[in-house]
């Protein structure tokens, strides 16, 4: 199993892309579900703590979700790469059968290879 360190993430990272965590897509992002932002914690809405557990989080392996608007304003949930990666491998599920792309050719599909890469990092 590779040790993600800070130093050791940047070079498998392209030299135009080098985010302080892992960002994910926004196409990718939207179709994970998240939880209603009324039953998080102060924590989980902060992005200090993962949003679909308990896990602390550190900025070298948490996946950004994005800016998001519910009903308490603006907010950026973070997330554990393993559940990101389950969210992810469960959104790949509702969109295959739904994309024309992805019936024809799976690997062309950015969205699809956005998820599957949300998928691998949660498996490492
Ligand atoms: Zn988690
Ligand atoms: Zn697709």
């Amino acid at each position: 199993m590779r040790q993600i360190t800070a130093t050791g993430e940047v070079d498998s990272m392209p030299s135009d892309t080098v985010p302080s965590s892992h960002t994910a897509p926004p196409d990718a992002l939207k179709l994970l579900t998240l939880p209603d932002v009324a039953t998080l914690t102060p924590d989980q809405r902060r992005g200090a703590v993962c949003v679909w557990g308990d896990e602390q989080l550190h900025a070298d392996t948490a996946v950004d979700l994005g800016e998001r608007t519910g009903a308490a304003g603006r907010w950026w949930p973070r997330a554990c790469p393993r559940h990101a990666g389950e969210r992810a491998h469960r959104a790949l599920f509702d969109h295959a059968p739904l994309c024309e792309q992805c019936t024809d050719d799976s690997g062309r599909c950015e969205t699809n290879l956005n998820l599957y890469r949300l998928v691998r990092d949660g498996r490492r």
